[in-house]
Order: structure tokens, then sequence, then C-alpha cells
């Protein structure tokens, strides 16, 4: 299930497989320890601060705040058609933090460290894949399908 974040794919199945499935969904998760409580995003089949392997998945809002955010104009091997695009990394509003592209309906110019944003799953639903990947939007904003 993995295969949908990437081409390469050294990791089958794991324990947190179902947060690809959840995100296939529209449905973004982190995990939570039911043995200390302690929150993570991406989900972790065994806990950071305690190694329990007992968790469960707990479903997040989206809602994030800009934590940083760099403009790319030279573009890595496989992204020279896209350049320029501007990736953020968010803070979640449950806790952790994830890089995302910015989607259309932030502005450049209003783009500032500290602004509210929501984080949306992007869907690809292709003929053998999905793929899937986050972009950063105005608040608000819901996860949506997008064909290619
Ligand atoms: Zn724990």
């Amino acid at each position: 299930m993995f295969k949908w974040f990437g081409k390469v794919n050294f990791s089958p199945y794991t324990k947190v497989t179902d947060f690809a499935r959840h995100l296939k969904d529209g449905r973004l998760m982190g995990s939570r320890c039911n043995s200390c409580g302690a929150f993570s995003f991406p989900p972790r089949a065994d806990c950071d601060a305690c190694m329990s392997g007992d968790f469960e998945y707990v479903e997040l809002s989206g809602r994030s705040t800009l934590h940083t955010f760099t403009k790319i104009v030279a573009a890595p091997t496989g992204f020279e058609d896209v350049v320029p695009y501007t990736v953020g990394v968010v803070d979640l509003e449950e806790g952790g933090r994830a890089l995302a592209w910015f989607g259309e309906s932030v502005p450049e110019d209003e783009i500032a460290i500290g602004m509210d944003l929501q984080l949306v799953p992007q869907i690809f639903d292709e003929v053998e894949d999905i793929k899937v990947y986050y972009s950063l939007e105005k608040t608000g904003t819901t996860w949506s399908r997008t064909s290619t």
C-alpha cells in the first residue's frame, strides 16, 4: 500500500499500513499510544515515549500554522517542469509537523510564517495506482480528488 507514496516500496506491510488506506479516503490520521497517551504524526506503530506497540488512529483536523517555507526555483530531478513552487512546514494543531506544497488557494504574496493553514490530502485516482500528496490551503478547505 505504501507504493502510493512513491515508486520504490521496501515495506509491503507494516503495522501502520492503514495510514495509507485512511489517506485514500481523505482522512488524515495520527496515532495515539494506548499506554501513555503520546500523540504522533505521522503515525508510529511503536511509541517513542514508552515503547508500547499498542496504539490507535486519531483523525486530524488538518488545522495548522506555518512554521517555515521556501520557494524552489532550482528543481530537483523529476520536478523540472513544475518550478517555481513553494513548500511549507506546518505545525499541526493536534501535534506533529508536515511538509507540503502550497495549493492555489493561498496567493504567494500572502504566505507568512505563523499564518493559519489547512493541510489537505490530495488524491490522484489512476488506473493502477493511487497517489497521495498534501497541499497547504486556506483554513476550512477540504480534501479533494484530482484528475491527472
Ligand atoms: Zn506510549
